[in-house]
């Protein structure tokens, strides 16, 4: 299967971080993914400085702040995290080709065949992630990853690596596509066309590292709880905290859609994320497929030109979304404070709490407020919402990021009109591997 190119835009995060809140929720035994990181040079082009490189990549993968474990750490709330496997940050394999072409399948392939020799197979890692010098590649891409898959190559040029790249290329890993933006004309669902808008909630969706990932993603990976992403079955009305704040309690709805699923989150700034993005947004995951999910947009916001106000598409208070032919419809109550009211109506039936629609949210909602639990939430703890400082850390560089093929065959590239380049054989000839590769596109600085 092939899917037809996409060319994104994602801006680059130049992320400041401060003062990171401890995690809402921190999971016993969090799962341990071991990476394989693996420094390379070709036969005609080799790091100049390999130790300042590996040295750059420890810190970079693994740091304590500003990497991609304390990314993963911070959005699945101790859930998951990665680690170095462990022979650590190789010294640079010698491949037995040149840079020139940028032939990633052979990169790859050769980097697997020499770990092989060195003794470290599949049982040593979750994750492989190939760092080769960019000087002479002639690659027309920022960076690469297998969706679903453990592969990621990182080209580098100079003394630099992008974190916005590098935890979009462990998404792919992870199994999420890019995520897009359904442009609506109207609050009826049935008005919402597929556009190659990216959603920029998410850094799948260009919304760089200073996003964290959205609900749908989180659920995809099973880092929600049921009790925190709700599966609504019934009509109800919810008290939705924010997705990555602290305390207990609702932080998604997962609303039947026919054969797809709606998700509903709340989103605003809490430690080194979402410090641009704010208010009630929902998602559409087509036929229950939340790595595939795609934002529902019912305004007309041009988010390119619009990088001030990253919540001009939430949803506002007294918005209703509604899709007739299944019955359903989302309705805002409130919104504001890190939280929101909705109420879910399924099968035509009211929920209960439904009017009066300027019932405002409050701060410090009673204990089990029971006309706005219904069974299955979590009582309402009415916990602060401590304001994380926003961290504006919009960036004006931007990167040209291109797209995405959930295809084990070929990937498509549209980056400025770049050569196709096709990387089924070597998925195909290894389980671990296969899946699709998805490739970002360089910065157009
Ligand atoms: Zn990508």
């Amino acid at each position: 299967m092939r899917l037809s190119p996409r060319t994104l835009l994602i801006p680059a995060a130049a992320v400041a971080l401060a003062g990171i809140a401890p995690p809402a929720f921190a999971a016993d035994a969090p799962e341990r993914r071991r990476v394989q990181v693996v420094m390379v040079n070709f036969a005609d082009s080799a790091f100049p400085d390999p130790a300042a490189t590996k040295a750059l990549l420890q810190k970079s993968y693994f740091g304590e702040n500003k990497s991609l474990t304390s990314y993963y750490n911070e959005v699945t709330r101790g859930a998951t995290t990665f680690e170095p496997a462990a022979g650590g940050i190789l010294d640079p394999v010698e491949l037995p080709m040149s840079a020139a072409g940028c032939d990633s399948s052979k990169i790859s392939d050769l980097t697997y065949e020499a770990l092989e020799k060195k003794g470290i197979t599949e049982e040593d890692y979750e994750h492989v992630s190939i760092v080769f010098p960019n000087q002479k590649t002639g690659c027309d891409y920022l960076a690469l990853g297998s969706v679903g898959g453990g592969t990621t190559w990182m080209p580098i040029d100079g003394a630099e690596i992008s974190m916005t790249a590098l935890v979009h290329e462990f998404g792919h890993n992870f199994g999420y596509s890019h995520q897009l933006r359904e442009r609506c004309a109207s609050t009826d669902l049935a008005s919402c066309k597929a556009s190659e808008d990216t959603s920029h909630k998410t850094p799948m969706g260009g919304g760089g590292w200073a996003a964290g990932l959205t609900s749908p993603e989180l659920i995809h990976s099973k880092w929600l709880s049921g009790e925190e992403a709700v599966k609504v079955a019934k009509s109800g009305t919810y008290t939705v905290r924010s997705l990555y704040g602290s305390g207990a309690g609702v932080r998604a709805l997962d609303i039947p859609l026919g054969e797809d699923r709606l998700v509903v989150e709340v989103r605003g700034a809490s430690g080194s994320v979402d410090g641009r993005i704010s208010g009630v947004h929902a998602y559409r995951a087509p036929k229950g497929d939340y790595a595939e999910a795609t934002l529902v947009d019912t305004t007309e916001a041009d988010h390119w030109s619009d990088k001030g106000a990253a919540d001009a598409d939430a949803l506002a208070a007294g918005t209703t979304l509604t899709d007739a032919d299944e019955k359903v419809s989302v309705k805002v109550l409130a919104s504001g404070g890190g939280k929101a009211t909705v109420a879910v109506s399924l099968d035509g039936v009211p929920a209960p709490g439904e009017a009066p629609a300027e019932k405002p949210v409050q701060e410090d909602t009673p204990e089990g407020s029971p006309q706005e639990e219904p069974a299955g939430a979590e009582p309402q703890t009415g916990g602060e919402e401590p304001a994380a400082p926003a961290s504006d850390s919009a960036s004006a560089d931007e990167e040209l990021a291109e797209t995405g093929a959930e295809s084990d065959t070929a990937v498509p590239v549209a980056a400025g009109g770049a050569l196709l380049l096709a990387l089924g054989a070597v998925f195909a000839a290894r389980g671990r591997r296969r899946a699709a590769t998805v490739r970002s596109g360089r910065h157009s600085r």
